[in-house]
């Protein structure tokens, strides 16, 4: 067992670093040392993580129930934690104080220390793991329990890396780039054979075990399974379509449905679907998951589609209303169900036991099409995306033209030879559709509002991310277009989100929550670290169907503002 010590000395070790090597080399070094059946969690604590992103699994420690642990286990108050917090803007930081002081006090007033037990990383996994899945009456308690546990038997460093651990944001800034080249590094193995073994798995803690366990053959055993759901791939918005068209020589053409993305498990009659954001939506879902039944002669499949909501006549509704469906989790009656959905099914990446990722796109084409029945009575509920090869711009052009007719978004221009690649966005999925002057961004600052709206935060600042760094980048402040009711939501959902202290009715909050904002022109701007501003900025609507790393970036930013230059 490898004892917390260890990790939090790697972790106090990197934020001292600023270079990437260095980082990744601290990174492999703990990697090497951890035992095999802890490398998992570790693996999975240095990115912040308690457990994999695809379980669904939610820790679900909020701010006040780690300020109630902390106070229990320290004996200062709440009120004196939140006043402490708002000096040093750092849950780590101030649970590391509070510890210091109250070892200063125990050694003032007792004479002995009792020696206490080394806490392993799987003790604080199995404490976090019976904290989250505590529910129901008396629940608080069991929580606050485990984590009062955790900050007596820590040290204050421990208890610094503990409670930021406790929020998911261990602010080292190690990602998924560093980990797969520790991994790398560690075990000697190619950091392109990490990658593919993690666009299967999804999974870094899964691979880090196998590269140890069996190196190069190891990685190469991993595959894809049900119910392990994959990242999805992405597409990107071209400057100029025409030209990757004629470079592609010939390129495969769909139409680009406006629904909700899912990922679709069968195994057998058991049917599983999943969001974009890789959330488990069957229950709501209860009739995709028939159609699904009904259609799919796979046994086992894994397969990627579009629900769309339609009305009678099977033409598509907005995107509000399929969210609609997606957000009722619980209560599925009759007037949800209203609301019909269509699945046009465009990609296949597992059938009965065999990854298919690395296949072309016309071969994964070719398996999906012998899979689904669509040409039954209830037909309309269920299609495969029709797909037209072409090298020819007046036919795209045509179908384009077709698509938006029908009330789709536009179309897609995706590149025949092409694998599937889990969680990329990048020249092999094109999307071409009407230029709108919208942005998705996230919310990383909030006001309250004033007169009518003075209990509720009435004006957002919005940044855009940055993968090279994994930061997120302010372009402005947001405050128009939001009704009351909107308002009202917004302010629910943030509250649970500041970070740190509140400064003249200002306050930082944390990178959760994803906005599309309209916008009248992008200008470069002193005013905010994006180095960019938005003209006019109104709110659009929320797009929780997106994590924070999927908004737009300072790279697509900066080309917006090119082409607006050009245009101008
Ligand atoms: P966007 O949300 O604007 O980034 O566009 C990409 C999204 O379009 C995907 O995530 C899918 O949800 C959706 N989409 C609709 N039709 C297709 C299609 N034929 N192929 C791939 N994605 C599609």
């Amino acid at each position: 067992m490898t004892s917390f010590r260890e990790f939090a000395e790697t972790c106090q070790a990197i934020e001292k670093i600023s270079s990437t090597i260095d980082t990744t080399n601290r990174v492999a070094d703990l990697l090497m040392k951890v035992s095999v059946e802890e490398l998992s969690l570790s693996t999975h604590f240095i990115m912040s993580e308690i457990f994999p992103a695809w379980s669904g699994k939610q820790l679900g420690i909020g701010t006040s129930l780690l300020y109630a642990s902390l106070s229990k286990a320290s004996g200062m108050s709440i009120r004196s934690i939140e006043s402490l917090l708002r000096t040093t803007g750092d849950i780590g930081d101030t649970a590391l104080l509070i510890l210091k002081e109250k070892q200063k006090n125990q050694i003032t007033f007792s004479s002995f220390l009792e020696e206490q037990p080394e806490l392993t990383i799987t003790e604080i996994y199995q404490r976090f793991k019976t904290a989250s899945e505590a529910s129901g009456k008396g629940s608080q308690e069991v929580k606050v329990k485990n984590l009062q546990f955790l900050f007596n038997s820590s040290t204050p460093r421990e208890a610094k890396y503990i409670s930021r651990l406790a929020l998911e944001e261990l602010r080292i800034g190690v990602g998924e780039g560093v980990l797969r080249d520790a991994i790398a590094k560690a075990f000697s193995v190619p950091a392109d054979l990490v990658e593919h073994a993690f666009m299967v798995t999804n999974d870094l803690g899964i691979v880090a075990a196998a590269a140890k366990k069996g190196g190069i053959e190891g990685l190469k055993g991993l595959g894809i399974e049900i119910n392990r759901p994959i990242k999805m791939m992405l597409s990107q918005i071209s400057p100029d379509i025409d030209a990757d068209i004629r470079e592609m020589k010939e390129a495969a053409i769909e139409w680009k449905f406006d629904g909700v993305r899912v990922q679709i498990h069968k195994a057998g009659n058991l049917v599983t679907i999943y969001s974009r954001k890789l959330e488990n939506v069957t229950n709501s879902l209860p009739d995709l998951v028939e159609i699904i039944r009904k259609h799919v002669k796979a046994e086992y499949a894994i397969l990627d589609g579009e629900a769309v909501a339609v009305d009678e006549k099977g033409k598509p509704r907005a995107f509000q209303e399929i969210l609609k469906r997606f957000r009722r989790k619980y209560d599925v009656g009759e007037k949800v169900l209203g609301i019909p959905i269509q699945l046009n099914l465009f990609d296949i990446m597992y059938l009965n036991g065999r990854t298919l990722i690395d296949l072309h796109l016309l071969e994964r084409r070719r398996v999906l099409e012998s899979c689904v029945e669509s040409s039954t009575e209830d037909s309309k509920s269920i299609s495969v995306d029709k797909q037209v090869i072409t090298g020819d711009l007046e036919v795209v052009e045509k179908i384009y033209r077709e698509a938006l007719k029908a009330g789709h978004e536009g179309v897609m221009v995706k590149n025949p030879n092409s694998v599937y690649s889990p969680g990329k966005r990048g020249r092999n999925w094109l999307k071409k559709k009407p230029l709108m002057e919208t942005l998705d961004l996230v919310v990383v600052g909030a006001e309250w509002g004033f007169g009518r709206r003075v209990s509720l935060i009435g004006s957002y600042t919005v940044a855009c991310y940055d993968p090279e760094t994994s930061n997120f980048l302010q372009v402005g402040k947001v405050g128009t277009g939001l009704s009351d009711e909107k308002l009202k939501e917004l302010t629910e959902m943030l509250s649970g989100l500041m970070d740190g202290g509140e400064a003249g009715g200002v306050f930082a909050i944390r990178p959760k929550i994803v906005l599309e904002i309209a916008f009248e022109e992008i200008q470069k701007s002193p005013n905010y670290n994006s180095g960019f501003a938005l003209r006019f900025p109104r709110f659009i609507r929320i797009r929780d169907d997106k994590d924070p790393e999927e908004a737009d970036t300072i790279q697509s930013i900066e080309k917006a503002y090119n082409q607006q230059l050009k245009r101008l």
